[in-house]
């Protein structure tokens, strides 16, 4: 429900007699829920009082004032006169806020985009409009204080504060059946309630609740009734591709403690010893998942996913597969600022970065390369069966605050990970891209995307910068700009691999 219902009365008995106003001011007592603008005003306006016991109301003259609601109720009673009933707004009823990412986006009274004659206005892009309900594509909306509809993907729900949402940064299970709530505080507005056992991204912890989104709504649920999705490191996977063999003048150096070397090439063979981080063994050949290497004059087998592998010889890119993740696609566009959607650029700098890094010798494969849309758990899948060794995400940032510009780059910090390694690859991209495109420095920054927490490799995931920020997007949309953006992280992946 999201109205009160208001009996009017309308009256054409008496038409020719009198008219009063009623106003929306907050006089104590006062029919105050009704503006002026209010589609019921002419009905009001035209209520025709003919009733003696009415002392606000005299007949014959036009009322300009208050009317009690409870006179109406009298008046409803004891006239037998045809009744409508109109709805009047109720705030409290508000589920969200959401802003327009896109220049003249119609308001219309019903939920048809086939006519223009059902558009009550327009609003411009970062313009506000309080959500009253999602009706399918479709989200029901108030403006000049009535309901209209405007296009669901034309508007970005904000947070209770009314900025743009940001990026995920872990995962939560509900522990019991819980609220989401419009603000974080139980006695706010409940949205919708969501059942024991169901996973939900959080973007922001505020005073013990949890920012989250539930059916394309953000709301607040209370933090203590949620416990953290562990990020689990796959076990060896289950390679769908034709393991490359490598062999050639290698090292190896160890990326996490207690790695095993291994008698033969598979996870369950005798442990021969181990390595501790930081150590380098020497490579001498990598079939899919395994490296066979020299350690200590005895050959053995370790997992390459817990090696950097360097090239001694050569062009440090050579060989190394390397995983671009181009953000978003197909049906999700990722930030949209008019006709420009953050999809298409991470497009193309992944596809110029590909050609790059393919031309340096390296065997780089793209989780999208048109506008399709793998889901996030398809891309990390993508990545262990194509025996990635890094993995770098490209997107494009978006905020509520034109202001905010630059670039930053995120890394996933699991436990027991190669942290250090993620570190360096971020840090190299993103003050390579800071540098040579001369952007603000947001630097690198700790952050559980799904795709970078759920590799077990190097990961990164690069936010180039703001299309909501006016000079930000003009080196978005300009193509000598993307190639020095492409250009960088190029330079920062070989930076990364030229580090011994
Ligand atoms: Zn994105």
């Amino acid at each position: 429900m999201y109205f009160k219902k208001v009996s009017l009365i309308v009256c054409i008995l008496f038409i020719s007699a009198s008219i009063f106003t009623i106003h929306n001011a907050s006089a104590s007592g006062g029919f105050e829920d009704i503006s002026l603008k209010h589609e019921a005003n002419e009905e009001i306006n035209n209520l025709v009082v003919n009733k003696s016991g009415f002392p606000d109301v005299a007949v014959g003259r036009k009322f300009s004032g208050y009317v009690e609601q409870q006179q109406f109720s009298i008046f409803k009673s004891e006239k037998e006169l045809p009744v409508q009933d109109v709805a009047v707004l109720d705030t409290s009823q508000v589920i969200g806020l959401v802003s327009s990412t896109t220049d003249g986006l119609n308001i219309r009274k019903s939920k048809d985009s086939s006519s223009k004659a059902n558009i009550v206005g327009t609003i411009n892009k970062g313009g506000k409009l309080s959500v009253y309900a999602v009706e399918g594509d479709w989200l029901k909306v108030s403006y000049n204080d009535a309901l209209a509809y405007v296009y669901k993907t034309y508007a970005q729900f904000l947070d209770a504060d009314g900025n743009a949402l940001g990026n995920i940064e872990k995962q939560v299970t509900t522990t019991q059946s819980i609220n989401s709530y419009v603000k974080p505080t139980s006695s706010s507005k409940v949205i919708s309630t969501v059942n024991s056992k169901v996973k939900l991204p959080v973007y922001n912890t505020v005073n013990g609740y949890y920012l989250t989104v539930i059916n394309g709504v953000p709301g607040y649920i209370v933090a203590d009734s949620t416990e953290d999705v562990k990020v689990e490191k796959p076990s060896t996977p289950n390679p769908t591709q034709t393991p490359p063999t490598v062999s050639g003048d290698l090292l190896g150096r160890v990326t996490v403690d207690n790695l095993n070397i291994r008698k033969e090439a598979n996870s369950t063979s005798t442990v021969l010893c181990k390595l501790k981080k930081g150590e380098y063994v020497q490579v001498n050949s990598i079939n899919g998942y395994w490296a066979q290497v020299t350690y200590n004059d005895q050959k053995g087998y370790v997992h390459k996913s817990y090696l950097k592998i360097l090239n001694q010889s050569g062009n440090p890119l050579k060989d190394r597969i390397i995983i671009i993740d181009p953000g978003h696609g197909g049906k999700d566009p990722g930030t949209v600022v008019g006709t420009i959607a953050e999809k298409n650029i991470a497009l193309k700098v992944s596809t110029l970065v590909t050609q790059k890094l393919e031309a340096a010798g390296a065997k780089v494969l793209m989780t999208r390369t048109g506008d399709t849309y793998p889901t996030r758990e398809g891309r990390v899948d993508f990545t262990h069966a194509n025996y990635g060794e890094i993995f770098v995400s490209i997107h494009v940032n978006y905020a509520a605050n034109t202001s905010a510009q630059g670039t930053e780059t995120f890394y996933a910090k699991t436990p027991g990970d190669m942290h250090q390694e993620d570190i360096d690859l971020a840090t190299f991209v993103n003050n390579q891209i800071v540098k040579n495109v001369n952007m603000n420095n947001r630097k690198v920054r700790k952050g559980n995307f799904i795709v970078i927490a759920n590799t077990n490799i190097p990961a990164i995931l690069v936010e180039l910068g703001f299309l909501s920020n006016s000079e930000d997007r003009a080196k978005l949309t300009d193509d000598q700009y993307i190639e020095q953006f492409a250009e960088s992280i190029y330079k920062g992946i070989l930076e990364y691999y030229s580090k011994q």
